[in-house]
């Protein structure tokens, strides 16, 4: 895949280029905050296929359920959410976030997590591995 993206306000442009893994729907807690709406979209990939083009990322570590890290980045002009780091993955993986892509609809999810926080109304149309 070769994807770009960026965030609301242009100052923050990314390019991927590789593979994707796992494209999980989260609908955590932290995510429903994080995110400002019901779920989290992401595509999962190898950090190595992707480059900052313009701008720069703060970043926001939190600490979830599990007592593991995550690192969550933004554009510190206009707030939007780009990627986020796992320490129960591994510095090496990256997890672009799908509405910041020029193309969204490249994104499949394949995936749900902690389903057990999902909103009532929710209902997802995509074939997913469905994990509590
Ligand atoms: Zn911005
Ligand atoms: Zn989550």
């Amino acid at each position: 895949m070769e994807v770009t993206g960026g965030c609301l306000c242009g100052a923050v442009r990314y390019g991927y280029s590789g593979e994707f893994l796992r494209q999980p729907i989260c609908h955590c807690r932290d995510c429903q905050r994080w995110s400002g709406s019901a779920f989290h979209v992401g595509v999962m990939v190898p950090k190595s296929g992707f480059t900052l083009l313009s701008g720069e990322l703060r970043t926001y570590r939190a600490t979830g359920e599990s007592g593991r890290w995550i690192d969550r980045s933004f554009c510190p002009v206009c707030g939007s959410g780009i990627t986020h780091v796992l320490e129960v993955r591994g510095p090496d993986i990256v997890v672009i976030k799908a509405g910041t892509m020029d193309d969204p609809s490249v994104v499949v999810p394949n995936v749900e997590i902690f389903t057990r926080a999902k909103l009532p109304w929710v209902s997802i149309e995509a074939e997913t591995e469905k994990h509590a």
